[in-house]
């Protein structure tokens, strides 16, 4: 069978993510549902729960009462209105016919009429009297209105007032209810992540690391997406502490990694260059010839056309670009094979030329 290591080695790495990516999908799914059921065993409060169910039935009684009375004296108003207009109305025609039967009276001259113009005034003044009268029961009326929209007024406020009460204590349990589903997220979650960093930590170079990775994947998305946003938020006080913790510890996590890999490398580098030499291993020298980088520091061992000495002017052309030893760090390249004498990779098992075994301790 031909295997090609390069697409081979792409393939497995996207497989190995791809198991990583689905095991953790799954934990998520999982944990959701038991998040879920576990939510469900604590119930959350409702404003309607601290209410005074028979102080708001009295108060809601009263401004109904208060609302059917508003309503019938409305329609006493506007029937009294209407009243009044017609009353308005006969007045002004009556007033109007008077007006012209005096004038007549006037012109044509008769004294002896003086007791007729008597009774109409006095019939006149009658029907003033009745829309006058019309209008004190409007007035009355009026004043009804005002004191019951008052009254209904007063009732309202006392609801509210109530409410308000009511909801200051719905969102103090509110938050102890938060607090609650919050601290059992944190005994879910905690356990989860120590375990998905222990994992992160301690299995990233395992076998079966691919598991562990879906596993630590799954811890973080259980922090961040399961956890943070049920933090109590205390004005943001607890979410920024966290912040913080997390940054430090995470940056000091970093720092020392960083730190220990470029100490780890710059011990290596006072190794021998022979010893260094047989502790080179084949993928790294695969991908250092590749790459044409110096397997031990990891610099560029490629020349320039304006790098090269002169002296090498005869060498084969292939090799005119590269020097038989690290310019960084004196580690041995390049060398010619034992049995044919070929210029071979000196980190490559075999020799390009004849399969001779290559051996870097010569
Ligand atoms: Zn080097
Ligand atoms: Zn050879």
């Amino acid at each position: 069978m031909e295997l090609n290591s390069k697409k081979l080695e792409r393939t497995s790495q996207i497989i190995y993510y791809s198991i990583s990516i689905i095991l953790c999908l799954f934990l998520i799914l999982l944990s959701s549902k038991i998040i879920g059921d576990l939510d469900s065993t604590t119930k959350s409060p409702e404003p309607e729960n601290f209410e005074n169910k028979s102080a708001l039935a009295t108060l809601n009684k009263d401004s109904e009462k208060y609302t059917t009375d508003l309503e019938n004296l409305y329609s006493k108003k506007e029937t009294i209105d209407k009243t009044i207009a017609a009353a308005k109305e006969i007045f002004a025609n009556e007033k109007q016919s008077f007006d012209n039967w005096l004038q007549t009276r006037k012109t044509l001259g008769s004294p002896d009429k003086d007791q007729e113009v008597i009774d109409r005034a006095k019939k006149l003044d009658d029907f003033y009297a009745v829309e006058q009268g019309w209008r004190t029961q409007l007035n009355t009326l009026q004043n009804q209105i005002d004191e019951t929209e008052k009254k209904a007024q007063g009732v309202q406020e006392s609801i509210n007032k109530e409410k308000a009460l009511a909801y200051k204590q719905y969102e103090k349990e509110q938050k102890q209810y938060e607090l609650k589903v919050f601290l059992i997220r944190l005994v879910f979650v905690t356990p989860i992540l120590i375990l998905g960093i222990f994992f992160f930590v301690r299995y990233r170079q395992h076998k079966f690391w691919p598991l562990f990775f879906g596993f630590t994947l799954f811890s973080l998305y259980a922090f961040f997406f399961g956890l943070v946003p049920y933090l109590p938020s205390y004005g943001g006080y607890v979410r920024y502490s966290v912040g913080v913790i997390l940054s430090a510890g995470i940056g000091y996590y970093a720092i020392k990694h960083i730190r220990q890999f470029i100490e780890q490398k710059q011990a290596e580098l006072k190794v021998p260059t022979q010893e260094r030499a047989k502790k080179v291993q084949a993928e790294v020298a695969e991908k250092a010839l590749d790459k044409h980088f110096c397997p031990s520091c990891g610099k560029d061992f490629l020349l320039r056309k304006w790098d090269f000495p002169i002296t090498k002017i005869t060498e084969i052309d292939a090799y005119k670009y590269v020097t038989p030893f690290c310019r960084h760090c004196g580690l041995v390249l390049f060398k010619d094979c034992r049995n044919c004498g070929t210029k071979n990779f000196a980190h490559l098992p075999f020799c390009s030329s004849c399969g001779t075994k290559v051996s870097v301790d010569e």
